[in-house]
Parts: C-alpha cells; sequence; structure tokens
C-alpha cells in the first residue's frame, strides 16, 4: 500500500504580474518528474471501489492510468484515458474536477485530493508533444472506413465532436454543419486563451480531420439548411448546439451602450481576437472600471479577460462566496490577479450619461438559512442600495439553447428550451439524437462529451437495426 502523503505537488504557474499583461496559459502543467511524483500519492484503490471513477462523469480508470504514470509508461496511460476520453488536454484543463473526480478522492478526506485533472492533462500534452498519440491514431485511422453509412452532426462544440470522433471511429462518415466560421463551440468562441490555449483545440480538430470527419462552417441548421433536409441525406442526425443564447436582466437602463452579454464579450476577444486590435479587425473599448454580474465560469472568464485589457474589475454576485459556482482554480486565479468580488448584491438599475453607462444600483440581499433546490442559500431584499461606477457592464447570469434549431421542425422542447430525448438520446424525431447543452442547459464539457457518446452508440445500434429491417 503506497504511503499517504496529505499535500499535493503543485504545477507550475505564470507570475501574476506577468500573466495578466498577456492572454497566455496561466498554469504550466506537471514537468515528468512532478508528474511521477504526484502520482506516487494515488493510494490505488481497486477499480471496482474507487470513488474517483464513480465521481468522473465518463468514469476513467482513474487508478489504472496513474499506475501507469508511476511506471513512466505514458502511451499505456493515455490508452487507458483514450477508452473514456479522447480530448484528456481540455477536460484536464477546464473540468470542475473538485466537484468529480478529486471531490470524491479518499486522500482528499485527510489532506488535498490527488491532482487527477493536472495528471491528466501531463499525459494528453506530453503524448501530443512527444508524438505518443500517433500510434493509436493510426490504429484508429485503419478502421475508419466510412462505409457503414453517412451522419450528420449539427454544431462543433464537446458534444458534437466527441459524436463525430466515436462514429467515425466505428466505420461510418461524418458531416459537422456548424453555425459559425471556426468549429469548437464554446472551447473556442467562450473559454479563453488563459486556460485553454486554442492550439490544444486545433490539434484535436487536426485529429477528427485524419480520422476524416468533414466540417462545414458557416451552415445554420434551421436556416441554411433544415433538419428534414439532412434526413434525407443521411441514416441519422445528431444535434450539440448548445445552449449560447444569454439570459438578461429586464431592469431600466438595459440598453444603454457598453452593456455587454458575457457571450458577446467573451466572442468578441476570443473568436476575433478585440485584445489584438488594431492587428485584428474588431475593437473593444471597455474604459477603466468593469462591473460583471454573476458568479459562474463564464462570468470568471469574462472578469480576468477584461482585467488583461486593463480594467478595474468587480464581480457582482448576489449570493455569497460558498454558493460561487465557478471552478475553484479559477476563483483562486482571478482574486490573485485583483479582481474583487462584491456579495449579495442584485442589480435594479444601469445609471447612464450620453446613451452609455457610468454605474450600477445594486440592492442588498440577506441571506436565509433556507435552501433552494439546488441547494444554494435562499435571498431576500433588503430595501437597502449601493451604487458601483462602470465604464462597461458585462452580464453572466447564465444561458439557454437557442430557438433555431426547434422552431418549425417538430422537435420537442422543455419550458426551459432544452429537446426532450428518450433513455437513448433520441428527439422525438425518428433518427435524430441530441446531446450536451442542448439537452440539459448551461452544463460541463465533460458532460456533453459524454453526451455524444453514448448517442454514437445509439446512432450505430439505430443504423444497423434500420439496416437489417
Ligand atoms: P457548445 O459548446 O455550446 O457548442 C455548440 C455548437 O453548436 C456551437 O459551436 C454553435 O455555434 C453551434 N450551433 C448552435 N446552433 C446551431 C445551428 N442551428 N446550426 C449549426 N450549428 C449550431 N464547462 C466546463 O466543464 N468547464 C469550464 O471551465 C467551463 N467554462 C465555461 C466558460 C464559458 C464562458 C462558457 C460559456 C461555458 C463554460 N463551460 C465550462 C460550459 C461548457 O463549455 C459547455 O457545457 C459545453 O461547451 C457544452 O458543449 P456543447 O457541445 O453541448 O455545446
Ligand atoms: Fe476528472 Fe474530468 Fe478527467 Fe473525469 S474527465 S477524470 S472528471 S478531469
Ligand atoms: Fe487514487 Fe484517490 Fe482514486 Fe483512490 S480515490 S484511486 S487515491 S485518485
Amino acid at each position: 500500500m503506497p504511503k499517504l502523503i496529505k499535500e499535493r505537488v503543485s504545477t507550475p504557474e505564470r507570475p501574476v504580474e506577468e500573466r495578466t499583461k498577456d492572454f497566455g496559459e496561466v498554469n504550466l502543467g506537471y514537468t515528468f518528474e512532478l508528474a511521477v511524483k504526484e502520482a506516487e500519492r494515488c493510494l490505488q484503490c481497486p477499480e471496482n471501489y474507487a470513488p474517483c471513477i464513480k465521481g468522473c462523469p465518463v468514469h476513467i480508470n482513474i487508478p489504472g492510468f496513474i499506475a501507469k504514470i508511476k511506471e513512466g509508461d505514458i502511451e499505456s496511460a493515455l490508452r487507458i484515458i483514450w477508452n473514456d476520453n479522447t480530448l484528456p488536454a481540455i477536460t484536464g484543463r477546464v473540468c470542475p474536477q473538485e466537484d468529480q473526480c478529486e471531490g470524491a478522492c479518499v486522500v482528499g478526506k485527510v489532506g488535498q485530493a490527488v491532482n487527477i485533472g493536472k495528471l491528466e492533462r501531463f499525459v494528453a500534452d506530453y503524448a501530443r508533444k512527444h508524438g505518443i498519440e500517433e500510434e493509436l491514431l493510426c490504429e484508429f485511422e485503419e478502421k475508419c472506413s466510412g462505409a457503414l453509412g453517412n451522419v450528420a452532426v449539427v454544431g462543433a462544440g464537446p458534444a458534437g465532436l466527441t459524436c463525430a470522433g466515436e462514429l467515425a471511429k466505428m466505420g461510418y462518415s461524418v458531416t459537422i454543419y456548424e453555425a459559425l466560421h471556426k468549429p469548437g463551440g464554446v472551447l473556442i468562441y467562450g473559454i479563453p486563451e488563459f486556460r485553454l490555449p486554442k492550439e490544444i483545440l486545433n490539434h484535436e480538430l487536426a485529429k477528427l480531420n485524419r480520422l476524416g470527419v468533414r466540417i462545414l462552417t458557416d451552415h445554420v441548421v434551421g436556416k441554411t439548411v433544415t433538419i428534414e433536409e439532412l434526413l434525407e441525406e443521411y441514416d441519422a442526425v445528431f444535434i450539440g448546439t448548445g445552449a449560447g443564447t444569454p439570459k438578461l436582466l429586464n431592469i431600466p437602463g438595459i440598453l444603454l451602450d457598453r452593456i455587454y452579454s458575457a457571450n458577446e464579450f467573451l466572442t468578441r476577444i476570443n473568436l476575433m481576437k478585440a485584445y489584438a486590435f488594431p492587428n485584428y479587425d474588431t475593437p473593444i473599448a471597455i474604459g477603466k472600471r468593469v462591473v460583471v454580474i454573476g458568479a459562474g465560469n463564464t462570468a470568471m472568464d469574462a472578469a480576468r479577460s477584461a482585467l488583461r485589457l486593463g480594467a478595474e474589475v468587480i464581480i457582482a454576485y448576489r449570493r455569497g462566496e460558498e454558493d460561487v459556482s465557478a471552478r475553484e482554480e479559477e476563483v483562486v486565479h482571478a482574486k490573485e490577479e485583483g479582481v474583487k468580488f462584491m456579495y449579495f448584491v442584485q442589480p435594479v438599475e444601469f445609471l447612464g450619461e450620453n446613451g452609455k453607462v457610468k454605474a450600477v444600483r445594486f440592492e442588498k440581499m440577506e441571506p436565509l438559512e433556507e435552501k433552494d433546490h439546488k441547494g444554494k442559500r435562499k435571498i431576500r431584499p433588503t430595501g437597502e442600495y449601493v451604487t458601483v461606477e462602470a465604464d462597461t457592464v458585462i452580464i453572466a447570469i447564465g444561458l439557454e439553447p437557442n430557438k433555431i434549431i426547434s422552431d418549425g421542425t417538430g422537435l420537442k422542447t422543455n419550458p426551459d428550451g432544452t429537446l426532450v430525448v428518450d433513455e437513448n438520446l433520441m428527439t422525438s424525431i425518428l433518427g435524430v439524437f441530441a446531446g450536451g447543452d442542448a439537452i440539459r442547459g448551461e452544463a460541463t464539457v465533460i458532460l456533453a462529451m459524454g453526451d455524444g457518446k453514448r448517442a454514437a452508440k445509439a446512432i450505430d445500434e439505430y443504423i444497423r437495426t434500420k439496416m437489417s429491417s
């Protein structure tokens, strides 16, 4: 039995004063030696018991791949991870590990949990940099005949990309229809470079290309082409259109200039590289004081991006610190970088001058003991107000699916706009499957990927049955 070591081997990070001047990645990841040292902390719980495996939504054999790191056999570690997750360089960086695999780790009960996410990222990064993926990819390529049938995938986010990759490996010919001019979904337009360098995503897209997956960008399904048209051309369709429509605040002043939804703000920065203006065409002017409303990952990404554009940033949240839903690491980084937090404040009005926002008026809230259905403490208004000056306001209070895909198609939806699916992820239209945020609302990358993988299996079964009947 390995010795219990309570403290984690930390991963190197770029110093605050350096990293806040650019959009380069903050966490530098483990070196080989550090990864082996951290791997030695794993107690190697038996596979049928290991709580970390149960905590991972796609049930990666975590003790299995960590044991291989300890042996220095990174190719075998990668093979074990790829059995359940083909995008470990991404999930290792963005999964909310503290609520999933690491939240369940037994070492975490007496000390710091094994750093599973960073070890997963290490395996993926090491394999990519040392050409280890190549052999595995060649094995996959051999299976990619494209002869089993044709499938259309709508949306090139983690759900669509995973579904496409799995189907291609099974032997299907897959075409992805993506509305934007670049594939990746939130991974390309939402999550900034300092958390997920775009070269990682580009590498994953190149792998899909090698598996024969075709990606058609600038294709809005529901406008450019309809679901019915896709069903005429393909044996099955998978919808992974996400939840990209921002929720806004219906309060006075909402139409003032320089009030952005976080999605618009982040898209301008990540997809259109507004921070590199005039080298890129899209400028962004935010002034000196930025208020971000909300406290999820989107809020944290918007706040840290605004900070890198030179602003002083305040995150304003209607609940308390214990209910902040962003990944723990992002909150720590945001605080280190100088983002300020205001808790128990609810915006009630945006105040303006010459058509531009100049301040936000908040009502102070009071926490109650009682919790709501999500386990968060309920709050109530106090009748007391506070005003905060702002040159720019970014609203990050949640997202919902857009209706382009469901309007007029006969696809059944739930009251929150998510698509209705059965236990095989089939929608109300025969042969049309769906997964990711389009069926869950705002969720996580790994849940979207898990859906993509499950749907690929269901599509395979559906097409085989159809062909044999
Ligand atoms: P998406 O990633 O939204 O992809 C959907 C794709 O479909 C998009 O490319 C879109 O353009 C395309 N599309 C939409 N409609 C159509 C149409 N009609 N025709 C063709 N294409 C269409 N999760 C984490 O696990 N960790 C994080 O750290 C994290 N941070 C986040 C930060 C931000 C800023 C945001 C917004 C979300 C974050 N999330 C995070 C959530 C996570 O990114 C999503 O749960 C995940 O991306 C959902 O994947 P998806 O494939 O279902 O949808
Ligand atoms: Fe943990 Fe996410 Fe990797 Fe699963 S996919 S082991 S939850 S980091
Ligand atoms: Fe290792 Fe923790 Fe998983 Fe046990 S629960 S196998 S110690 S990572």
